[in-house]
């Protein structure tokens, strides 16, 4: 086959021409700005990620139609017609760059894989996140995510070591809205745990090389010893299932979270009317972490078909978020329910943080009904009235929806100064 090689005719007062002033190459995917200036397409995108003006004359560019300027047709067929063998070297090149920085397996059952990281909070399977996307770096992983598998991963910020987390989920990107700023409002569900194994910054993100954990996994440890911080009565039903094979145990599981489930549910309504009719100032912050616990719990999928490894995972979500957190840890892991093996066991865990609620809620109730007020006998009449007066129903549906609210709100990423290790 012949070599393909460039027009004869370009001198290098042409060439020059034809070259980006980002890249100083020849123009890949020409685009034109409204001011009239032509980069790569490439070129621009990362220009106006960090500055949103032209690179030349500085004009003030509305960046999301900027990724939206169609190629120039012309110009990119005057570039392969006389330039051919430049720009095939150049299209490789950015090939190359390119296939270096997207997640390289979306396959279920791949081990390993590479994943560009998004380092902010932790995130479990099934979770749904939304982010507001503003960093450079991070307009640059999303819009890469969205041209290859729409996946990254999500990591949590490690204060202590000033870098990551080591364990963290493979999320996909499953909405995107692109905004005029160039900002993204993007909607993420996270698919599978992954343990961070090495990684190298790209860009100003991290591109890392992760396992794929599975349940059997030996990074990943079996639930701690539950008894020890089990209530007595719930010690009890846990000694009569635990004999039984899985097929059987784990729908008794299911019952069982949702029994403790409606039970939050109940006991913090109790706690809700009783703050809402005794009305003193010293309750205001009870009432807050009553209202907090309901929502909490309302956030348990309950439906007859519940899938037990979703179910699992928000227990997960639900316990983690519990005041003074409840999760188990290891000796040089900080606590994280991603560390536990499998369904049985987040179940059994999220189980004893769901009966946690229960009894924080409870004891508040005595709390209040031993202060009860200061003429004493209205205590009790204020009480009934307050539970007459509030539909519990009512109450569930107002909470549900702030809970929604709460979840879909935009988490803010980390300081833009913090490095990876
Ligand atoms: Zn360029
Ligand atoms: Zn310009």
């Amino acid at each position: 086959m012949a070599a393909v090689e460039d027009h004869a005719g370009v001198d290098d007062e042409l060439r020059e021409q034809l070259e980006c002033n980002v890249c100083t190459d020849v123009f890949l995917d020409p685009v034109t700005t409204p001011c009239g200036h032509t980069f790569c397409k490439e070129c621009l995108s990362r220009a106006v990620d960090v500055r949103n003006t032209c690179p030349v004359c500085r004009t003030v560019l509305l960046v999301g139609s900027c990724t939206q300027i169609p190629v120039n047709i012309t110009l990119a067929g005057v570039i392969s017609k006389l330039l051919p063998a430049t720009l095939a070297a150049r299209r490789e090149r950015a090939a190359e760059e390119a296939a270096g920085t997207l997640s390289t397996d979306g396959a279920p059952d791949a081990r390993e894989g590479l994943l560009p990281i998004f380092v902010m909070s932790e995130m479990f399977p099934h979770q749904k996140m939304q982010l507001n996307v503003f960093e450079p770096r991070y307009r640059l992983l999303v819009r890469r995510a969205l041209e290859g598998n729409r996946r990254f991963g999500m990591v949590e910020y490690d204060r202590g070591a000033g870098g990551m987390k080591s364990l963290g989920s493979e999320v996909e990107i499953t909405k995107c809205d692109p905004l005029p700023d160039g900002r993204f409002h993007v909607t993420i569900v996270g698919r599978r745990r992954i343990r961070v194994l090495s990684s190298r910054v790209q860009d100003g993100y991290a591109l890392a090389t992760v396992r794929y954990l599975k349940d059997d996994d030996e990074d990943l440890v079996p639930c701690p010893d539950l008894r020890v911080i089990m209530p007595d009565n719930l010690r009890d039903t846990f000694t009569q299932i635990e004999t039984q094979e899985d097929a059987t145990l784990m729908p008794m599981l299911i019952q069982l979270v949702k029994k403790v489930a409606h039970e939050v549910s109940k006991t913090t309504v109790k706690a809700i009317n009783k703050m809402r009719a005794d009305r003193t100032p010293r309750s205001a912050n009870h009432m807050q972490l009553m209202m907090f616990l309901h929502q909490l719990a309302g956030g348990v999928p309950l439906d007859e078909n519940v899938d037990a490894d979703a179910l699992s995972w928000s227990l997960a979500q639900t316990t983690q978020a519990l005041p003074g957190g409840f999760a188990p840890g290891g000796e040089n892991e900080a606590p994280s329910f991603l560390r536990i093996s499998t369904v049985k066991e987040r179940l059994k865990l999220g189980l004893v943080g769901l009966w946690n609620m229960v009894g924080l809620a409870t004891k508040l109730c005595e709390t209040l009904d031993a202060e009860g007020t200061p003429d004493g006998a209205g205590g009790e009449t204020e009480d009934g009235e307050g539970d007459d007066g509030m539909d519990e129903g009512g109450v569930e549906e107002h909470v549900e929806e702030e809970d929604r609210e709460a979840t879909e709100a935009s988490p803010e990423t980390p300081d833009p100064s913090t490095s990876y290790e």
